[in-house]
């Protein structure tokens, strides 16, 4: 924390402040008005983003949810809530898809993502959240160990937004280590997952495209590679088909960087993941049929970060809560996505959960050690690498979203901190607000 020398102007203050609007950040904020309307009728919720839209890596950077269902034979949907209301919106604005994973990830739920920035802010502004966006968190303002505001910088100069509890969803525990929280760097106990900057082609003959069987795919890929003639670190990159027509999107470039929370890294990774995305398409337009016509009409709007700080919590998830599909008691949702490790090698490693099984995600992971008036959501939950590389689906960023919102705007309503919450109360409001926190078991009469 910096002494400012110039008193800065206090722009807001508010009842609950999510930092980071992501499928964590969105959901929590939405979750917390819609709960602070009945229970707190004069209480302000705002949601603060950088960018000049919502999603974060939702709409900048992806366009499928993974972690909806158990993977399978039989899927069980095993996330709900103000998920279901993002769903529904974008039903009734776009054209969905749901495509299962080659990779054993369950069901995915493609969307365009410029609708989905729009689904998110419809679903904000309906709930009664206060949207600030070009705001960058750059610090915290504290009172002992609790936090009771933060500094914004954007177009109107730095100043103060105070808070009575604050929900930390920027995917890097901006605001958390800002409270000296402890965190794990990625990289520093198991290795760092990779970088990826996504694209989309356009103009691609989709029938032709999607003909060839992935193993003859991959082969060309590799030999491609072998060959001297294409720089192609990831041998085995995902595309697929997008709700618009002739318009594939990939998730195949590979870049690693000692630190995503680095400014300079991250700068290299940008060019680096483009000038990679380049050499992918030349790859795909000389040696895919179908893709001969294809051009990149995107690149995502900043390079995908999949990990960088994870905060230790009142408890940590490891893999072998993942693999076994452990349960909490203090279970705020649920994930049955495989572990799935981007290293820096060619592939990508997959550990799966016992078919149609899923791990609870326990409320405790969300509540930072040490600080208090904050909670944490999405990404930089705690966990170990392993737990992460399972739980960091989109689904399950909804829902530590959703939980959250809830713990902040309850805790307030019941005159307690997070930390403190009764779970019997979270749960009951949880479950009011639809959220699943248990498997569905078919029952035979
Ligand atoms: C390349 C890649 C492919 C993936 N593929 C899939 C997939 O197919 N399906 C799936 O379900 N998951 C996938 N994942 C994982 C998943 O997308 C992420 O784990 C998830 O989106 C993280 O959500 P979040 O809300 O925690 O963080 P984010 O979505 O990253 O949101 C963080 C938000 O905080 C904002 N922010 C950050 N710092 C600040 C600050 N200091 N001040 C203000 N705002 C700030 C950011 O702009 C952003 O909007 C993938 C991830 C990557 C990187």
């Amino acid at each position: 924390m910096y002494t400012y020398t110039k008193k800065l102007p206090i722009f807001a203050s508010v009842d609950v402040l999510v930092v980071g609007s992501g499928s964590a950040g969105s959901t929590a904020a939405i979750a917390a008005a819609r709960l602070a309307r009945r229970r707190l009728p004069q209480s302000r919720v705002m949601l603060l983003e950088r960018y000049g839209f919502l999603g974060g890596t939702s709409t900048a950077v992806l366009d499928t949810f993974y972690g909806f269902f158990t993977p399978g034979a039989q899927p069980k949907k095993i996330v709900s809530g103000v998920a279901d209301d993002l769903i529904d919106e974008l039903r009734r604005i776009d054209s969905v898809i749901e495509r299962p994973n080659t990779f054993g990830a369950g069901t995915g739920i493609t969307y365009n993502p410029e609708f989905l920035k729009i689904a998110w802010e419809r679903l904000a502004l309906e709930a009664g959240v206060e949207i600030l966006l070009h705001s960058f968190v750059t610090d915290v303002i504290l009172e002992g160990d609790r936090i009771a505001g933060v500094i914004v910088d954007g177009k109107s100069g730095l100043g103060a937004i105070q808070a009575r509890c604050i929900i930390d969803a920027t995917g890097d525990a901006d605001v958390a280590a800002r409270c000296d929280v402890p965190f794990e760097r990625a990289g520093e106990i198991s290795p760092a997952q990779t970088l990826t900057t996504t694209f989309r082609l356009a103009n691609v003959d989709v029938r032709r495209a999607t003909s060839m069987p992935r193993k003859e795919f991959i082969e060309r890929m590799e030999h491609a590679a072998e060959s001297g003639q294409y720089d192609l670190p990831r041998r085995e990159g995902s595309i697929h088909i997008t709700p618009i027509a002739s318009v594939m999107a990939t998730i195949m470039t590979r870049v690693s960087v000692s630190d995503p929370t680095d400014t300079f890294d991250m700068t290299s990774a940008e060019i680096q993941g483009r000038s990679q995305a380049l050499e992918y398409e030349r790859f795909l337009r000389d040696m895919i049929p179908g893709y001969e016509h294809a051009h990149i009409v995107a690149f995502s709007t900043q390079i995908g970060v999949r990990e960088s700080r994870r905060i230790y919590g009142e408890y940590r998830l490891t893999r072998e809560d993942v693999l076994d599909a452990r349960k909490f008691e203090d279970s705020v949702g649920l994930c049955g996505a495989p572990i799935e490790d981007h290293h820096t090698g060619r592939d990508t490693r997959w550990s799966y959960l016992p078919e149609g099984e899923a791990v609870s995600i326990p409320y405790r992971s969300l509540v930072p050690q040490k600080a208090e008036g904050l909670l944490v959501a999405g990404r930089c939950f705690s966990a170990t690498h392993d737990a992460h590389a399972s739980v960091r689906s989109m689904a399950q960023c909804m829902a530590m979203g959703q939980a959250a919102g809830i713990a902040a705007a309850l805790s307030l309503d019941q005159h307690t901190t997070p930390r403190a919450l009764p779970y019997a109360r979270l749960r009951d409001a949880l479950l009011a607000a639809g959220a699943t926190l248990e498997i569905q078991r078919t029952v035979h009469v």
